[in-house]
């Protein structure tokens, strides 16, 4: 006899960024009818990368989306550099990566992969129905146990799930009742970019070719991370600093900078990393949080996912993957024969539950990788503390496993 929840599910997603797009396409893959609200008239990204693991990687393969159409730079090497001079005090090689964990580690520019994974989600040749985007649609109301969003242009909408991935400041976040209890970091970072071409002429052809990521600092608040992505015509830099240097108050991401005040940050930096500061473009200040976890994902028909759920520091480059592997726990829950014996509430109660802990985990590792480098994934080794976040854990994931252990214990439990 066909159940309750037999039939494809009516999904609205609030919010086109990354997690909300990665949802979109996990879901319309399972033949469910999904709806993508945007309250912006382009669901756009920013100028910079974004390097997604194999944990993250995994479900991109997996739900057909053109990686390589992405331009990625296949990451082999972690290196850290001395930051007075540059001169290389260590490599961490990620060795044959692919065949450990799946899948390249790779690197993206941010537009690149939101690109495709708008591709995957909106057009017809994906698995399952394709997937409405609409534009212009700012949420500003939600009725979890009803299921209804209502929009600031008027419309309103019903649903069998509403997923708010309506990013680090989301509204749905206190609609459901949760107050974000978080705190100003005492760090700041500016982010830019410089075309390969402009590296060459300047003679740092280097940081394209060596298809790492690679470090100043990380010991203490400032850092700088950079990395190659674009098919190699693009670097990124990710530069962070103490918040007290120039006490900006506003929130956000897009506050710019000139090539002298990026360069007047790093006083005592290596005289390199300071002549592609001078010549670096689309210079912006992201001012960062400390998040603390939120007590539930869930509540009604309503259920929390990416940056809306765990915002993180980005010091383990795992937020994006986090919400990649949130939407990918959707997939699973909701799939046809989840579904069969599942009805919708607790479906999402079994996505907080395989979600929650996880993301949890990684979110307290990037608040201690914030300032020491030996924490973040593939510079930490587990032997020199017990608990640490691992490359291991992290990237050689297999939620299908976990998700079986979790059914297991749901099905003991009714017995
Ligand atoms: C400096 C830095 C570097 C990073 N590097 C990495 C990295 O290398 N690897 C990695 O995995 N992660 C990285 N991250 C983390 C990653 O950027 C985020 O975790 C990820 O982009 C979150 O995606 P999201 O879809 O949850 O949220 P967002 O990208 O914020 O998307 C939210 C969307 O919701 C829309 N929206 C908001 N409110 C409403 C509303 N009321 N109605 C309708 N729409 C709404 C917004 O307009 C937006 O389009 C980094 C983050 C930072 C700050």
């Amino acid at each position: 006899m066909p159940s309750r929840t037999d039939s494809p599910l009516q999904v609205a997603i609030i919010g086109a960024g990354l997690g909300g797009l990665g949802a979109a396409v996990a879901l319309r893959r399972q033949g469910h009818a999904v709806t993508v609200y945007e309250r912006y008239d382009f669901a756009g990204e920013v100028g910079a990368s974004l390097s997604a693991a194999s944990n993250g990687s995994r479900f991109l393969e997996e739900w057909g989306v053109d990686v390589k159409g992405a331009k990625p730079v296949i990451l082999k090497q972690l290196i850290m550099h001395n930051w007075s001079d540059g001169d290389v005090q260590s490599t961490y090689p990620l060795g044959d990566y692919k065949s450990k964990f799946g899948t390249d580690y790779n690197n993206f520019h941010r537009i690149d992969i939101h690109k495709e994974l708008l591709k995957s989600a909106v057009e017809a040749p994906g698995e399952g129905p394709k997937c409405e985007l609409k534009v212009n649609f700012k949420a500003i109301e939600v009725n979890a146990e009803e299921g209804v969003v209502r929009f600031e242009n008027g419309a309103e909408a019903s649903a069998d799930i509403i997923i708010a991935a309506d990013g680090i400041r989301s509204l749905t976040r206190n609609m459901i009742g949760i107050t974000p209890d978080f705190e100003m970091s005492t760090s700041c970072c500016y982010r830019c970019i410089i075309g390969a071409d402009k590296l060459r002429s300047l003679g740092l052809e280097d940081y394209i070719s060596n298809e790492a990521i690679e470090y100043w600092g990380g010991f203490g608040i400032n850092k700088i991370v950079m990395s190659p992505c674009s098919n190699g015509e693009v670097v990124s830099c990710y530069c962070f600093y103490p918040a007290s240097h120039n006490n900006v108050r506003d929130d956000g991401w897009n506050i710019s900078a000139t090539p002298q005040q990026l360069v007047d940050t790093f006083p005592d930096l290596d005289p390199r990393m300071k002549t592609l500061m001078l010549n670096a473009e689309d210079i912006k200040m992201w001012r960062l949080y400390k998040h603390q976890p939120y007590p539930y994902w869930v509540k009604g028909k309503v259920c929390l996912l990416g940056d809306a759920a765990h915002p993180m520091m980005p010091d383990q480059s795992q937020g994006s993957c986090m919400a990649f592997e949130d939407a990918g726990a959707l997939g699973l829950v909701f799939n046809k024969s989840f579904r069969e014996e599942y009805g919708v509430l607790e479906g999402l109660k079994l996505y907080e539950k395989l979600r929650q802990g996880r993301a949890t985990r990684v979110q307290e590792a990037s608040f201690r990788a914030r300032e020491n480098l030996s924490e973040r994934i593939g510079w930490s080794s587990s032997a020199d503390r017990p608990g640490k976040l691992t490359i291991e854990e992290v990237c050689g994931y297999n939620m299908r496993d976990h998700l079986a252990e979790l059914v297991a214990e749901v099905k003991g439990a009714r017995v």
